[in-house]
């Protein structure tokens, strides 16, 4: 079906004028399908979700929801100062649109704002970072309980290990052997997971975003101030270390995800102090004394937990993740680890950085 004729079917389910409906991509979202949605009057974003990563559009418009009248409450209360992302109703009260077996959703479109798909610097680093520190804070009194699993055991380690085990046993493809140096040198750090399992122990649980990467938030044409977290769809019960780690592995390193210049993968100690200086310091009086020290961990955990997954996905023929050349999911795993090995290098001093704020 052409997009215009879905336009007009969204414009009809949303209020605008059908006739006058268009709709053209934005952002660069690798997930589902972002568009603008207007007619001469009204804009919004309208999302084709993607039904493959996220098998129950409903609950994930259960948990963005329960966060959105959450902070809404305490955006009344004067208690959090970023505009917040809304889903849109259809004239008939929903929230979703089914259009030829695919799910669509609508969100209040957030103007005067831009996103940025790499970390250029410190100040944005430190902009983005608080925002999601802002972000955090404001759920420090949400019950993540309530949240849905919207994909189950996203940063269970000892999971994604057993599902590389599995693939690996196999070898369906044959490419165990020409990777075995980098298959190894992810099998020596496996102790990593029970070092999580005994630190999640310590740490309480907290609503968290999980994908909290520069382009899910958006800053402020005006003043380059954050404007806004968006990208709700992964908000689950977890543990903030991850959702710090995550910004470890993504804003860090001055190469792309799939770089192989792999002797310029490390952790620029700069941005890290930018960012943890951001994040922390509007967790100042929510933030537990362990869960501060589980960061350093959550900084190791996610870029070898997203390599083992990469490797995974090269072993098993690159079903999961799209490819755009050969051993695309290769390289990649062997950037994430070299990314975890700079952490590794680093680690006592990333930790006074920490420890210092
Ligand atoms: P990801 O690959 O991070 O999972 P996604 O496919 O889930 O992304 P979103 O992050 O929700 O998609 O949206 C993609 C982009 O569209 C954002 O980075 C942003 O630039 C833009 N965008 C999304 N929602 C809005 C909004 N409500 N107002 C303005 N811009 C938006
Ligand atoms: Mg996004
Ligand atoms: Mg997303």
């Amino acid at each position: 079906m052409e997009y215009q004729a879905v336009a007009q079917q969204l414009a009809d389910e949303y209020g605008l004028i059908s006739e006058e409906a268009k709709m053209k991509p934005i952002g660069s979202g690798h997930i589902n399908t972002t568009m603008l949605l207007q007619d001469n009057h009204k804009t919004m974003v309208v999302q084709k979700l993607n039904t493959t990563v996220f098998p129950n559009p409903l609950h994930l418009v259960e948990n963005a929801r329960a966060i959105e009248q959450h902070l809404t409450a305490k955006a009344l209360n004067g208690e959090y100062s970023l505009a917040i992302i809304k889903h849109l109703a259809t004239s008939s009260g929903q929230y979703l649109v089914d259009i030829n077996d695919e799910v669509w959703r609508a969100l209040a479109f957030i103007g005067r704002s831009y996103s940025e798909d790499v970390v250029a610097n410190e100040q944005q680093a430190l902009t983005a970072a608080n925002a999601f520190g802002q972000f955090a804070h404001a759920l420090n009194d949400f019950d993540a309980a309530q949240l849905h699993h919207v994909i189950p055991n996203f940063h269970n380690l000892a999971m994604r290990i057993d599902a590389f085990n599995q693939v690996l046993a196999k070898d369906e493809h044959g490419r165990a052997e020409k990777c075995s140096d980098v298959i190894a040198a992810f099998q020596q750090q496996f102790a990593l997971a029970e070092e999580l399992q005994q630190a999640q122990k310590q740490v309480p649980l907290r609503a968290c975003h999980n994908d909290t990467k520069i382009n899910n938030m958006l800053f402020s044409t005006q003043s380059d101030a954050a404007r806004a977290v968006i990208d709700l769809d992964t908000c689950m019960p977890g543990n903030w270390l991850f959702d710090f780690g995550d910004m470890v592995r993504t804003f860090c390193s001055p190469e792309a995800e799939d770089s192989t210049n792999l002797s310029n993968v490390q952790v620029r100690e700069n941005i890290f102090a930018a960012l943890a200086q951001g994040y922390i310091e509007p967790l100042q009086d929510s933030v537990t004394a362990a869960e501060k020290d589980s960061f350093i961990l959550g900084a190791k955990v996610m870029p070898f937990m997203i390599g083992l997954r990469f490797l995974t996905d090269h072993l098993d023929g690159d079903n999961y993740f799209a490819t755009h050349r050969a051993n695309h999911n290769l390289d990649r795993a062997k950037n994430q680890f070299a990314l975890y090995s700079s952490v590794l290098e680093k680690e006592d001093c990333l930790n006074n950085i920490i420890r210092a704020i």
